[in-house]
């Protein structure tokens, strides 16, 4: 029966006719089968403990060097995914509702999948039509980041199922978001990052990331920056979403993004 299940379950991970959230293209059929890499050889053996900020960001150095992207500003996750020997498929989960908005499913001989759900908390009819294909797309690319992170934490032989090794926990959950963050956008491109709105958009258009991805992994690099980001409500007030506590009203120099109803201010420390 296992292999059986293990040829079903591997079919079942293939997906036809939806547009790929991730290059964007349409009607595309895209299915990863697992490949075998030394990525699943360098992490074979699956951390026990939740690693540090220093060998977080080493470990996404890693993985960008072993699929060739080292210097690139836009992260190709078809290369990761057949670099981890994951499978990707796109489904409703729970995220419509708050709930879950990715699964990671171990797999037969060595491989994972990934079921992403996209959709944001509330659906999509309170996004602004502009926006929602890329925020779609910014939302699978870092959901599917987090979860290769938790990909660490098992231990990896050929031809097996992966084994979990460290339970989830908040530190885990942590853990997933900073080391996505740090995948998508690389330390080298927030180092240059001009110190101005314009300077942040442009980071997050290069490495096709939402702002929200792009100003946190920014302001975790760059202490040198106080980077805000508002949220505008239908009735025109404002909410903060990202920085200090303070900031409840725009400074003078914020700018209003009009069709994603935020905005944003970049600040020197
Ligand atoms: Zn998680």
């Amino acid at each position: 029966m296992v292999g059986q299940g293990g040829h079903s379950r591997r079919r079942s991970f293939g997906f036809k006719g939806a547009v790929c959230g991730l290059c964007g293209a349409n009607g595309v059929i895209w299915v990863l089968q697992y490949c075998s890499n030394i990525l699943n050889y360098l992490f074979a053996r699956g951390y026990e403990e939740v690693p540090g900020g220093a060998e977080l960001e080493e470990l996404a150095m890693q993985v960008r060097r072993h699929t060739g992207q080292g210097l690139r500003a836009r992260v190709d996750f078809a290369a990761v995914c057949d670099a981890f020997g994951v499978a990707l498929r796109v489904a409703e989960l729970e995220g419509r509702g708050g709930g879950r908005e990715a699964m990671l499913v171990p797999l037969q001989e060595n491989r994972f999948g990934i079921i992403v759900d996209p959709t944001p908390r509330g659906g999509w009819s309170l996004v602004p039509q502009p926006v929602r294909h890329d925020l779609r797309r910014h939302r699978l690319r870092f959901r599917l980041g987090h979860e290769l992170a938790h990909t660490f934490f098992y231990a990896r032989r050929a031809g097996q199922t992966p084994r979990r090794r460290l339970f989830d926990s908040d530190q885990q959950e942590d853990f997933c978001d900073r080391f996505s963050r740090s995948l998508l956008v690389s330390r080298r491109r927030i180092a240059d990052m001009e110190p101005s709105v314009e300077g942040l958009l442009s980071l997050q258009q290069a490495c096709d990331v939402s702002l929200e991805v792009a100003a946190r992994a920014a302001a975790a690099a760059r202490p040198d920056l106080q980077i805000t980001i508002w949220f505008e409500r239908t009735d025109g007030s404002l909410k903060r979403q990202l920085g200090p506590a303070e900031s409840e009203r725009p400074p003078s120099g914020a700018v209003p993004l009009r069709e994603r109803r935020q905005w944003v201010a970049v600040a020197q420390a």
